[in-house]
């Protein structure tokens, strides 16, 4: 059993992505290569949009996080699926517009926005900026007066929960770079001063409480830290806000170990809290949106290389090099990431030796993983990494000028090419 069940296995022995065979494709596009399974991608996106039917009565609208992958064809897909999507910086608006995607079902993040990415979103008729600070709110009222338009907003706020990979603490977490604080009154402040600007009109408050969180309590609990503010803007300002914008960060399998994916029980559970909490509160029950991002792509992709040379060092480690690295995967030398690697070509085969799978760049720290079990690989073998569909292709750099991969997505056993390979004469086109 591999982790996902995007892969299995064909009649050859080889790997299969979304029904295509790894080895074909390798063979096709080259290598490194990042393969996703389209199915895959529409059915995490349709898990959400089920579950928020089902639960919340439509009453919302699921917004893919782009930062985990962006391209055109991703924002296309969700274009196809009627969801909202996320940007972070001009360039993800720039390519979500670039293929029409709807602007009132943009969401515009970030703690630092330039005028001109604030001025971007104005004109283009973002839907919802999440406004981070109060510098950044007044250059939005300014920009959108000067626009003659009505900017939609939300204000980010610290919910004072911090949520890690497998527990949580309630703690004051004023010390994050991200939004306004709840308990020293400044998220308050910062209501007010938006309810008075006459360019801006505030639709809710969003919060994001970290990521690969499996655990569903430290979700209802920051709805309901935020149900509780909202009585509390109700009370001192008559102003009921609309909207509740509650994040993303759910986890997903990296390994067989880690705990089942179950996204409607999520909604189920949170859907719960936001009605029975809004209704005891005496607050209206808000138009919610949530922002998954690494759980619509995280499973649905994975990477293949070419192993180069495999060096036994006897009584240390053995290390397996491939043809790309922290270049098209930064994850495991950023954060000691865990990842399933797999023999593409030896599928079948017993997962007998452990070693280090190193990347090609000149840095010791350039690992995709270590001690991993794998099937015994010569140079040659395609090697598979699995789950890297999130913070992989949107985090990969040219460090040691290599070209960025090529994306290939599979549909129903085709595959098609969605990102191209980057050239060295793209690589140094901007050098003078
Ligand atoms: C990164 C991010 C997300 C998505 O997080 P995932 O862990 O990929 O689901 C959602 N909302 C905001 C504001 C983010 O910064």
């Amino acid at each position: 059993m591999l982790v996902t069940k995007c892969v299995s296995t064909n009649l050859k022995g080889h790997l299969t992505i979304g029904g295509a065979d790894a080895i074909e494709l390798a063979e096709e596009f080259g290598t490194p290569l990042y393969v996703y399974s389209e199915n895959k991608i529409r059915q995490k996106i349709r898990e959400f949009v089920l579950s928020m039917n089902k639960y919340y009565n439509g009453n919302g609208l699921v917004c893919y996080a782009s930062k985990a992958f962006s391209c055109k064809e991703m924002y296309r897909i969700c274009m196809q699926e009627n969801i909202g999507v996320d940007v972070v910086s001009g360039g993800e608006l720039y390519t979500a517009l670039s293929v029409g995607f709807p602007a009132e079902k943009i969401v515009f993040h970030g703690n630092n926005k330039t005028p001109e990415e604030l001025s971007a979103a104005v004109e283009s008729g973002v839907g919802r900026i999440v406004v981070d600070n109060i510098t950044e709110l007044k250059m939005l009222d300014e920009i959108a007066a000067s626009e003659g338009k009505t900017a939609g907003i939300m204000l980010r706020i610290k919910p004072g929960i911090d949520a890690h990979t497998h527990d949580f603490i309630k703690t004051g977490q004023i010390d994050s770079k991200f939004g306004f604080a709840l308990e020293t009154g400044e998220a308050m402040e910062a209501v007010k001063a938006a309810l008075g600007m006459k360019n801006l009109k505030l639709r809710g408050l969003h919060s994001h409480i970290g990521s690969q969180i499996f655990d569903v309590d430290p979700f209802c609990l920051a709805a309901k830290v935020m149900l509780e503010f909202y009585r509390d803007i109700k009370a001192e300002t008559g102003v009921e806000l609309e909207e509740l914008n509650l994040g993303g960060g759910f986890g997903i399998k990296y390994l067989r170990s880690d705990a089942h994916e179950a996204y409607g029980e999520y909604m189920k559970q949170v859907s719960a809290v936001v009605h029975s909490f809004s209704h005891e509160l005496g607050i209206k029950t808000p138009f919610i949106l949530i922002e998954p991002g690494r759980s619509i792509v995280g499973v649905a992709g994975a990477t293949l290389y070419t192993v180069g040379s495999v060096k036994k060092i006897p009584g240390v480690r053995t290390y397996v090099s491939v043809d790309g690295g922290m270049t098209d995967n930064p994850r495991y030398a950023l954060y000691k990431s865990d990842y399933e690697v797999v023999c593409a070509n030896r599928a079948e085969e017993d997962r007998t030796e452990i070693v280090t799978v190193a990347g090609k760049c000149c840095e010791s720290g350039d690992l995709i993983q270590e001690n991993t079990k794998i099937q015994p690989v010569k140079p040659g073998d395609i090697l598979t990494v699995l789950s890297t569909g999130a913070y992989n292709y949107s985090m990969a750099s040219n460090y040691n000028r290599i070209p960025r991969p090529a994306v290939v997505m599979v549909k129903d056993g085709e595959a098609r090419v969605a990102v191209k390979r980057e050239t060295y004469d793209q690589i140094s086109q901007n050098d003078i």
